[in-house]
This record gives C-alpha cells, structure tokens and sequence, in this order.
C-alpha cells in the first residue's frame, strides 16, 4: 500500500502571525508533527496571484516580505527552506499542455512561509510555489489542480495557504478577537457543510453562493488555494477542520485536511 499524502488547505490571516504563538500557530506546528514527513511541499498561495503561469525553480528560494505598514521585526523574518528544482520541474511536467514555466529567481512569499515556518520550524523540508493564473476562472483552476493528484502518492505535501472568508475592508484591525460578522459566520458554515458532503460543485462556483459569497470572497486570490486543495480529494476519504477560528471578524482561519 503507498503512503498518500495528505493535502491541507490553511488559513493564514494576518501576516503577523509569522511570529506569534497563539492557537492557529499552535495547530499549525501540531500539523507538521502529525502529518508524515514529505519529501517537499507544493504550495499554492493567495500572494501569487498574477497573470502568469510559473513554478518556483530556485534551489535557495529567498524571503519576500510582500505586505506594507507591518513592525520592522516582521521585515527581517528570513525562512530559508531550500527549494527543490527537481519537483518544479516535475510539477511543470504534470501541467505540460497549460504551460507553467520555471521561474529560478522568486523566492517564497509570506502566503508560504508565515504559515510554514510554524509546520517546519527546522526550515528543513523544500518547497516549491505554484503561481495562480488570475486571468482564469475558479472552474480552470479546479480542473488544473486535479492534474497534481500523482504528487500524493510520491510523497509531496500540497498546501494551499488563502482564507476561506477573508474580507479586509470589513476587517477590524483594532481588534483581532472581535466577533465574526454573521455574513462571514454564515459563509463559513456553508462551505463547512459543502465540505463535510465532498459536494464541491458548489464551492467551485461559488460566484453563484449569493451576497455571503461575495462579501466573504470579494476577490478570488485568499479563495482559490481551497480549490487546489479539493481537487486532491479522493472519494471516501476523510475531510477534517484541524484550524478553526476567526480574526478581525472578517477572516476564516479555517484549515480543511483531505486524507
Ligand atoms: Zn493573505
């Protein structure tokens, strides 16, 4: 029998949490104790978002601290994991007719490493970003994932790292713990119930959810990685919430595990 990999969808919130130690953090480093150890990490992120189509191919991805109006200290968080050129071109391979190319220069953005470097504190397991074709529409990016499904089975961990609600113009900033909106509570039990069903047909078109949807994801980037995750999904297996809570009343940090 191989052993599949799991695949994690991870709500990563306020850039900050880089460096906290709270409850997400917390379940986060519990998940990299947990989970089998990969042999790399393929990580698709709300901060690459953009009209291209690329894999991270560089062996020592550096640290892009892609936010503004953070303290000083969050600037100088350095997570060195290396990357792995082999697995991007693999990765590239699988994607061969929709044209990912290798990108050797761009490093790991903070989608990836706020989150991961409470997984893998050692920075010690490679990864490798896949970039998110904005031009697409969320059926497209289903459909593309489903093409990665081998990588479970060749010990890869796919992490998508977005947040399931995450609305920054209603978000309190004065105040992390305040109460979730009704509209972002309502949103996020939805897509739990969808979830719990394996009934994604819904949450690939979401679009068509009504105004919770488009309150919760008022554009698509924090929204998508969830897709890539649901594509891995295998029929019967376990679909779990190991992460759950809100922030600033308007972000889900709700993470869903397949297998
Ligand atoms: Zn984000």
């Amino acid at each position: 029998m191989t052993n599949r990999m799991p695949a994690l969808f991870l709500g990563h919130g306020n850039p900050m949490n880089a460096m906290a130690d709270n409850d997400y953090t917390g379940a986060w480093s519990a998940l990299g104790r947990e989970i089998p150890r990969p042999r790399a990490v393929l990580c698709i992120s709300a901060h690459w978002y953009e009209s291209l189509r690329a894999v991270t191919a560089a062996a020592r991805p550096g640290t892009i601290h892609d936010f503004g109006g953070f303290p000083e200290e969050l600037y100088k968080v350095q997570y060195p994991a290396p990357g792995d050129p082999d697995l991007a071109e693999q990765v590239a391979g699988l994607l061969g007719s929709d044209g990912f190319g290798l990108d050797g220069s761009r490093g790991l953005d903070h989608g990836a490493w706020s989150v991961l470097a409470h997984v893998y504190p050692e920075a010690d397991v490679p990864i490798v970003q896949l970039s998110i074709d904005r031009s697409q529409p969320a059926g497209w990016h289903y459909a593309l994932a489903q093409k990665l499904q081998s990588l479970r089975d060749d010990n890869v961990l796919i992490v998508g790292s977005g947040n399931i609600v995450h609305n920054l113009r209603a978000y309190d900033w004065g105040n992390a713990d305040t109460e979730a909106f009704n509209w972002a509570q309502r949103f996020e039990r939805l897509a739990r119930d969808h979830l719990r069903r394996a009934d994604f047909v819904p949450l690939v078109e979401y679009k068509s959810l009504g105004p919770d949807a488009m309150l919760a994801a008022p554009t698509p980037d924090h929204y998508l990685p969830l897709l890539y995750v649901l594509a891995q999904h295998t029929e019967g297996e376990p679909l779990t919430f190991p992460v759950e809570g809100f922030e600033g009343g308007s972000i889900s940090m709700l993470a869903v595990q397949t297998g």
